[in-house]
């Protein structure tokens, strides 16, 4: 079989990893991407236990490299102004830069024989000669495009304004900080990426983003405004603009509004979506990779049959349609959620200006899913004192080198 993937991000990457394991490196793969080697948008992403568990049970090779390269947060806490900051306890995950997981993701491709053209922008499926076509062309997939009214895709932006930056403050604690304006609040989320720097992405709503002039200052303006606004979560450190090209077209700051993306069908004859090209998840709940890479799993398991069991190259279309069915299913219910969680931003603000206690606030932050019990109200309350958040980060570490040791990764703890 020829399999072609188009978009070098995670999702065509992980599913050429695997289309190459799965079948023995009997199938011809060719991953397109436009860009040119080592760029990419955005800075770090951060992700749970269970990419990293997908990553060991799918291709333990390649998955140390992934993990030594993962940096670890183990706190949780949310600054509203001069406020004392609260804690959000029993929390911890992991971070990497985009571009870091990115070169490793393409040097396994690379060992496994995957044919990566770089510089490859692809306009339609007709370009492309092989048996299936994967769109793992992010959100904007020209390929989706093409054919909207097959795949009755939807796309439906949220009221906040956001931009993807980093700061050069090394952070250990995955930060939510809120900051009032006098044109309303504006918040980030940071959270480590890299040595040195961190993820820092801001956002807020778009009468604070136009009042406060974000709208139309020239990129190094909106960075000193950020900057000033935030001096005392940063701790004074600089925040650091997307790489060249990252900038708008008249030298602002790449500010969007977060597209969620839904499709009726992710399959047309032997092209199908996946990743972003088929479904986005507000990135509050930082699930964007993980269902990446579980896309690529879905589609590996409907193509060759599951991890470890024999490679059985199946009917494809019926494989896609498979893999469609069953797929699309299980999305449904994280992008409501999501939703959720994106809701409860656009409405952060009206909550602050109501004055609630921080702990409050907090919590409904952490319960933003609307998923959490009274036990975990009251777990949440007790953390605030330093006694029991230290036995609680004992407890969670504990919990956390378990998990490690039960996908096989040996002498991890950091
Ligand atoms: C601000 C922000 C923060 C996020 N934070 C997190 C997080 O913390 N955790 C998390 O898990 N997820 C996060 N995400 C989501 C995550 O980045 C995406 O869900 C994930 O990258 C999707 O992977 P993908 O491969 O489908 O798409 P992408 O990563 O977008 O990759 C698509 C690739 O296709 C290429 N391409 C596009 N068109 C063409 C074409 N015509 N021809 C050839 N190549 C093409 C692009 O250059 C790109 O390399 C975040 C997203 C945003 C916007």
């Amino acid at each position: 079989m020829r399999i072609a993937c188009v978009g070098g991000g995670p999702t065509g990457l992980y599913l050429a990893i695997l289309a190459r394991l799965r079948s023995g490196g009997r199938d011809e793969v060719v991953v397109h991407e436009r860009n040119a080697r080592g760029w990419t948008h955005g800075f770090g992403v951060t992700f749970g236990e269970d990419l990293l568990d997908d990553f060991f049970r799918n291709d333990p090779a390649g998955a140390p490299a992934l993990r030594r390269a993962s940096r670890l947060w183990s706190d949780q806490m949310v600054r509203i102004g001069h406020l004392k900051p609260v804690h959000l306890g029993g929390k911890y995950g992991y971070s990497m830069a985009r571009v870091t997981m990115l070169a490793l993701l393409t040097e396994r491709a690379e060992q496994l024989g995957v044919d990566l053209r770089f510089g490859s922008n692809v306009g339609s499926r007709d370009e492309i000669d092989a048996d299936v076509v994967v769109a793992a062309d992010g959100v904007g997939s020209r390929l989706r495009s093409a054919r909207t009214e097959h795949f009755g895709t939807t796309v439906e932006p949220g009221e906040n304004r956001y931009v993807w930056l980093g700061t050069d403050r090394s952070v250990d604690v995955f930060t939510f900080a809120f900051e009032r304006t006098d044109a309303g609040w504006i918040w980030f989320y940071a959270y480590p990426s890299a040595d040195g720097a961190s993820t820092c992405i801001v956002e807020c709503a778009p009468q604070t983003w136009a009042g406060l002039g974000l709208d139309s200052a020239p990129a190094p303006d909106g960075l000193r405004l950020l900057e000033s606004i935030f001096a005392d979560a940063l701790d004074g450190h600089r925040l650091l603009a997307p790489a060249a090209g990252g900038a708008g077209a008249s030298g602002e700051l790449p500010w969007l509004r977060f597209r969620e993306v839904r499709n009726r069908t992710w399959r047309d004859g032997d092209l199908v979506l996946a990743g972003d090209a088929a479904h986005t998840t507000h990135f509050g709940i930082g699930s964007g990779t993980v269902l990446a890479v579980q896309d690529g799993v879905a589609l590996a398991d409907a193509l060759y049959g599951t991890a470890g069991g024999p490679a059985h190259a199946r009917d494809r279309i019926a494989a896609l349609s498979a893999y469609d069915a069953r797929r699309r299913a299980q999305l449904a219910p994280v992008q409501d959620m999501a939703r959720r969680n994106m809701q409860w931003f656009e409405h952060a603000g009206q909550r602050l200006d109501r004055g609630e206690d921080p702990v409050e606030f907090s919590w409904a932050l952490l319960d933003r899913r609307g998923d959490m019990g009274r036990l975990h109200y009251r777990l949440h309350r007790a953390t605030q004192i330093g006694p029991v958040r230290q036995v609680r980060r004992t407890l969670t570490s504990a919990r956390r080198v378990r998990r490690a040791a039960r996908r096989g990764e040996r002498g991890a703890t950091g």
